[in-house]
């Protein structure tokens, strides 16, 4: 039966690049060894890591705009840290719009002063806070463009005086924005690029150098830029799948082309959430985001029905996260349309159970 993956991460790639994924593990160059094995230094493997920053550049429209890209490792999460470690002199400010911006926040007031310029922290995350002032005198302002759990999407972004550095790990080549607007973007790979393992990073070069503490080797965005990331044996297997989605979504017409997939896909989910009495979006509508729709049962006696309903329907991953509870449909760019009008299907059909 065909399977409909709404996981929230890692979670669902295209299947061509699932395929030549597997190829590459038994044989990379057709000489035998896989890409498992090959040297990370190895012409066939520099040009991977070169084609992929490349790419990610390309796509984001940054090329020849002083920006560099960067496949690091340890995760969105270490950039949480090695951003205020390389960017935070005196003070940053912090948008606080869900459990992930909670933890970057946490992490800079290891390094130095973070003030929180808006949070929607009281409100459980259901909204993204707007009107709020980033003083010019800090070291830079900090958002997240998607918040996973929470199901909510920054629409628009602040212009600010100072560096603007976004996590975007959930909605990366997702739509289009003015990239060039951040002077740093940090992304896990496992959502809308490959398997988790390896984290993009797009940097603006003249941000950096600022800062008076010493940074480690390895947490230095200078080192790896100078190394063209690889300081350290990079994590081959993730970064060459990163290529190949990238690669996959250049073929399709780039990010414009995918946007448009993606707002048909959340309006068919949304419209559906909003129609049918029995469910219940979470967060509210003008912040609702393409990539995670959250919503609940308006009745939980319904619970039983409709997970059995789901699961004959191949549904997989729709679980919401413990602290929105529900469901949390995830529609990454590899997510067919067919699936969430599958998803639809069964929710339109409770109804009339019900
Ligand atoms: N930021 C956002 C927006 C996320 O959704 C996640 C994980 O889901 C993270 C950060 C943490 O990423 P990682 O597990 O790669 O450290």
């Amino acid at each position: 039966m065909k399977k409909h993956n709404f996981s929230a991460g890692p979670c669902i790639l295209p299947q061509e690049v699932l395929l030549k994924a597997s190829e590459a593990v038994m044989d990379f160059n057709n000489d035998g060894l896989s890409l498992l094995e090959i040297s990370h230094r190895s012409k066939p493997f520099v040009d991977v890591m070169e084609k992929a920053r490349t790419l990610a550049l390309e796509l984001l429209g940054l090329e020849g705009k002083g920006f560099k890209a960067l496949f690091l490792q340890g995760g969105a999460s270490t950039q949480f840290l090695m951003v205020a470690l390389n960017l935070l002199e005196k003070r940053a400010g912090y948008l606080n719009t869900g459990t992930w911006s909670d933890k970057a926040i946490k992490e800079a007031r290891i390094f130095d002063d973070v003030y929180e310029v808006a949070s929607s922290k009281a409100a459980n995350y259901n909204y993204i806070p707007k009107g709020y002032d980033i003083p010019s005198d800090y070291d830079y302002f900090h958002c997240t463009s998607n918040n996973t759990i929470f199901g909510t999407q920054m629409k628009s972004f602040p212009t600010c005086d100072i560096p603007m550095v976004c996590d975007m790990s959930s909605d990366i080549f997702s739509r289009v924005l003015d990239f060039s607007k951040f002077d740093l973007i940090y992304a896990g790979a496992q959502k809308n690029m490959g398997p988790a393992g390896t984290t993009l990073v797009v940097i603006k070069e003249d941000i950096l150098g600022k800062v008076s503490r010493k940074i480690p080797s390895m947490m230095d965005y200078k080192v790896h830029i100078e190394k063209g990331s690889m300081f350290n044996t990079p994590p081959v297997f993730a970064v060459y799948v990163s290529m190949l989605t990238l690669e996959w979504l250049k073929n399709l017409g780039g990010i414009k082309a995918i946007e448009e997939i993606n707002e048909m896909k959340a309006r068919v989910m949304y419209s559906e959430i909003d129609l049918n009495p029995l469910f219940k979006g979470f967060s509210v509508k003008e912040d609702r985001s393409n990539m995670n729709a959250t919503f609940t049962l308006a009745n939980d006696n319904l619970k039983e029905t409709f997970e059995t309903m789901l699961k004959e329907a191949g549904i997989n991953g729709l679980n919401g996260h413990r602290s929105v509870g529900g469901y949390r449909a995830s529609m990454y760019n590899a997510l067919p349309l067919d699936s969430v009008k599958a998803l639809v299907e069964v929710m339109s059909e409770l109804e009339t159970k019900a």
